[in-house]
Order: structure tokens, then C-alpha cells, then sequence
């Protein structure tokens, strides 16, 4: 199997085919011209073409399934190179508004939502990708594919950046160097240009990486899975929880560099009768006292075979108007994509039960 150019900086291109200029030109074909063969590469001799060639892959994943929801996001379903598949989705954010001749005013928001594991090791109670345990990493290449591969399917213009989120399968601080790479990767300025302030890592918590992503000082922003208020029902939930609890998590956070205008995000998967109580909302405030934060409430997705439930709406409203009402922000996710069971991991067990199904028959 070769490797895929995706897992390579512009710098270890330079460094791997001189003179250095030509990685950059290298890096506008892929990510800025989305060719698909090192042969399109129209100002690249083509000695260096067929070198490339032998040497390498241009995408090391292939998208074998693809659902769209009514809102318009659209849920991917990718193969890599040893069969395994990992789920990405495209959420946009916003619509695109013409004025009354049809002409383009604002162009629309995307977010991509990323897979950064086949599989995880964390083990949540809750959470679909959990079930099948830990299978393997995801290389840089992977985690970059995921999205070139959705920017090219929908024609979205090279210039025209999306904001990514590493809230797909996996636990990204459990793949940190691979992570990091694929930030840098992704953020050159001759390739998609994503700034690391437009990329947010969340994590259901490790305290120690939370630390080492923080020395690492990439500029990206911190999503975390607290869910819970108190280590006894955390622990439940994620049972990492025992190693490292809630005050071990808070004192990384403290210690995270944040970029002035931003906060760090909490998010709260809200479950019926478990976690959306106002008391949890109170022990919540106390909590998050001295830390620019905000709080995402996240309504708990159902999937066949969890005894948790979705939270009654009224219930979600009361607890986020109880931490506005007392100056912190907070939002309620949009159950962006519900419709095509966009909770990652969803979409992957859907087609490996079907798979199960055939070979039965
Ligand atoms: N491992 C990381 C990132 C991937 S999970 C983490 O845990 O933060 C991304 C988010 O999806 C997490 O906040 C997780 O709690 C949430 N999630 C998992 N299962 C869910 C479900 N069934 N319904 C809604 N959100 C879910
Ligand atoms: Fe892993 Fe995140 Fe799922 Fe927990 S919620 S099992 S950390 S992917």
C-alpha cells in the first residue's frame, strides 16, 4: 500500500522532492485545484510526475455511502485502505442569501464534523462508537482526506474555508501527534488554509493530553465533554472519569491557551432523567466560575438497543434559560442532521448491521 501525499507538510514535501517551490505547487494542485492524479499536475515536469506516481497516493479513502437531511447536511460514509469505514458529515451552518436578481450576497457557512479513530478506546456509555471498541489511529492523511474528499463532492470553492470539528468518531487527544500533524496540514496557507481557529478539538477529557495539546500551542480551540457535574454520575457515563475527574479536567482548562476573543466550549449531553436537572445546571455554574466559557446543550440521540432517552424539549429550555439567566452563554446544538442519525458513528452501525443482515441470508 502507498502512502498517501495527504500525510505530508509542505515542508517534508520540499525536503522529499527539490527544489522546495515545487511542494507548493504541489500543495495548489491538491488542495486548491482538487486534481485527482499526480499527472494532472500541468507545471510539474514530468520526471517528478511519474516519480509521485510510484511513490504515492493523492486520497487514501473513498466515500462509499453519502445521506442528506432536510436541513442540508449530508452524512459520509468513507472506506480506507483496509476496509474499515469512518463517518464524516457536512453541516451547513448557514444558508446561502441572494438578492431578487439572483445574485449571490452571502455565501453559505460549512462546518465538517471529523472522524479522528476507527473506533475508541474511551468507552462512553452513551455514545454508538463506543460499542465497537477501538480498532485502530487514523493517519494525517485520514483525518486531512475527510475533508478534501467532502469539499471536492460539493464543488465547494478552494477560497471559500469551512470550519471543522474533531466531534466525529474517535477521541482525538488518543491520536494527539496525528491530530496535530493534520491541523498543520490543514492550515497551510498554499493548501486549504484553515486557520487552527477554525478547527476545534473535543475531547471527552483527558487531563494529561489536554495539557500537552496546550504546550503544543497549535491556536485551535477546546470542546469538552463534561456531561456531568459530579465524578459519581461521570463516571458512569465515562469511565475514564476515575483517572481523570472533573477537578483534573478544569485545572488543564485553566491552564489552556485560549485566544482572547474566544471560550472554551462545554458540552452537555442532556439526557432524560439523568443529567437535566436544575440542580446539575447550579453545580454547573459553580464549576465553570473563572473560566471564559460557554455551554453547549446537546439533546441525547436515541439509537436502537441504548436505554437512554432523548430530554423533553421544555426541560432542555428551562436548564439553558437557568445558566443564561445567570450570565453564562449557552446554546442548544440544533439537531442539525437528526433526520440521518447525524450523532457519529450512527451511520457506520446502520450499514454494518445491514452487512451482518446480508450475511445471514
Ligand atoms: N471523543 C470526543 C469527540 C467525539 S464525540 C468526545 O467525546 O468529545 C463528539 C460528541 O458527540 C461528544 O460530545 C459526545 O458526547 C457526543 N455524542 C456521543 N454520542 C451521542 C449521542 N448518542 N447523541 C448525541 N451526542 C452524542
Ligand atoms: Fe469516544 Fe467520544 Fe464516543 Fe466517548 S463520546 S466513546 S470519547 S467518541
Amino acid at each position: 500500500m502507498k502512502p498517501s501525499i495527504l500525510d505530508f507538510t509542505e515542508d517534508e514535501l520540499g525536503t522529499m522532492f527539490p527544489p522546495r517551490f515545487r511542494a507548493k505547487q504541489i500543495y495548489n494542485w491538491i488542495y486548491r485545484r482538487y486534481v485527482d492524479t499526480f499527472d494532472d499536475m500541468a507545471n510539474i515536469p514530468k520526471k517528478l510526475r511519474n516519480e509521485l506516481s510510484e511513490k504515492l497516493v493523492i486520497s487514501p479513502l473513498k466515500i462509499v455511502q453519502k445521506e442528506s437531511s432536510s436541513d442540508g447536511s449530508i452524512k459520509y460514509l468513507f472506506e480506507l485502505h483496509d476496509k474499515h469505514t469512518i463517518e464524516a458529515v457536512l453541516l451547513k451552518m448557514k444558508e446561502a442569501v441572494y438578492d431578487e436578481n439572483g445574485k449571490l450576497l452571502h455565501h453559505p457557512k460549512y462546518t465538517v464534523c471529523v472522524s479522528s479513530q476507527v473506533g475508541c478506546k474511551v468507552g462512553c456509555a452513551f455514545c454508538l462508537t463506543a460499542k465497537g471498541g477501538f480498532i485502530r489511529n487514523l493517519s494525517p492523511a485520514e483525518i486531512v482526506g475527510q475533508i478534501l474528499e467532502i469539499k471536492k463532492d460539493n464543488d465547494i470553492d478552494s477560497n471559500r474555508r469551512v470550519n471543522i470539528v474533531y466531534m466525529g468518531m474517535g477521541e482525538p487527544l488518543d491520536n494527539l501527534d496525528n491530530l496535530a500533524k493534520a491541523v498543520r496540514i490543514l492550515s497551510s496557507e498554499s493548501g486549504l488554509s484553515i486557520s487552527p481557529k477554525r478547527q476545534t478539538v473535543s475531547t471527552s477529557g483527558i487531563s494529561s493530553k489536554i495539557k500537552k495539546l496546550g504546550a503544543m500551542d497549535l491556536g485551535v480551540q477546546l470542546a469538552i465533554s463534561l456531561h456531568a457535574v459530579d465524578d459519581k454520575l461521570r463516571e458512569e457515563l465515562i469511565p475514564m472519569n476515575k483517572a481523570y475527574n472533573i477537578a483534573s479536567i478544569i485545572d488543564a482548562v485553566k491552564e489552556f491557551p485560549v485566544d482572547t476573543r474566544k471560550r472554551v466550549m462545554f458540552e452537555y449531553l442532556v439526557i432524560k432523567d439523568v443529567n437535566d436537572d436544575i440542580e446539575s445546571a447550579k453545580k454547573l455554574i459553580k464549576l465553570l466560575e473563572g473560566i471564559k466559557a460557554k455551554v453547549n446543550l446537546i439533546y441525547f440521540n436515541p439509537y436502537p438497543g441504548t436505554n437512554f432517552e432523548r430530554p423533553e424539549p421544555e426541560k432542555m429550555e428551562n436548564f439553558q434559560q437557568y445558566l443564561i439567566d445567570r450570565g453564562l452563554l449557552c446554546t442548544i446544538r440544533e439537531s442539525k442532521g437528526l433526520d440521518i442519525s447525524a450523532a457519529c458513528g450512527q451511520l457506520r452501525e446502520q450499514t454494518i448491521d445491514n452487512d451482518i443482515e446480508l450475511n445471514k441470508s
